[in-house]
């Protein structure tokens, strides 16, 4: 099977306006216009590869929706953000806070789905998309897992001079924990015991 076909890159001609987007976008650089004028894979293996990245450039830039490959249709695309985005974004990342406190309750399924399917987008080195993520969508099970993380902390705190500084902690934490209770919010490892950053980071912490 030939790079095109195993790419599965269809060009619909009657789209195609000859721009060249796909070519110069292409990372992989396999993408060439053919003797028909409108582009191809370039025939290309080295050690069983085929030079594309499986980036999927080519179809989002494509400005007439031209391009599929990998079974992904224009058509079938998010369509992309309006251009006041960018200033979006930067009123979005000066605005952001840290969340601590949060409602005792599980997270809805969809909007873990959703967050999940935004995360497969994130970028990873040469297109390895081997990043996995375990999400854990039981409140209790959470719970059981910050008390291991505790248990561990104090485990090892025990060897060290800071202990009571650790014991300190704990009883804050848990009574910051039975009034998060009373609040019906729930108190998911924030703010771990001072000790384990150096006092200059602390000091110097602006916000969370
Ligand atoms: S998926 Fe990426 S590397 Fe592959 S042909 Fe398209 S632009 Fe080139
Ligand atoms: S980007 Fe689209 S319109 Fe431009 S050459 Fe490639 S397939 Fe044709």
């Amino acid at each position: 099977m030939g790079a095109e076909q195993s790419a599965h890159f269809k060009v619909d001609k009657s789209k195609c306006i000859q721009c060249g987007k796909c070519i110069d976008s292409c990372s992989g650089m396999v993408i060439a216009f053919g003797s028909d004028a409108f582009p191809k894979i370039k025939e290309f293996e080295r050690f069983g590869w085929r030079g594309c990245w499986r980036c999927q450039h080519c179809l989002c830039v494509c400005p007439t929706g031209a391009i599929s490959i990998f079974h992904k249709h224009p058509e079938d695309s998010l369509s992309p953000p309006p251009l006041e985005m960018g200033e979006y974004m930067e009123r979005l990342i000066v605005n952001r806070r840290s969340c601590r406190r949060y409602l005792d309750q599980n997270v809805e399924p969809w909007v873990v789905s959703k967050i999940l399917n935004a995360m497969a987008a994130a970028p990873t080195g040469g297109n390895a998309c081997n990043v996995e993520y375990t999400v854990i969508d039981d409140k209790n099970r959470v719970k059981d897992i910050w008390q291991i993380a505790y248990a561990t902390m104090e485990a090892k705190a025990k060897k060290t001079r800071v202990y009571s500084q650790f014991q300190r902690f704990l009883l804050w934490k848990n009574e910051t924990i039975r009034k998060d209770r009373e609040e019906r919010r729930s108190a998911i490892l924030r703010r771990p015991p001072s000790f384990y950053r150096s006092r200059k980071i602390y000091r110097t912490m602006g916000r969370g």
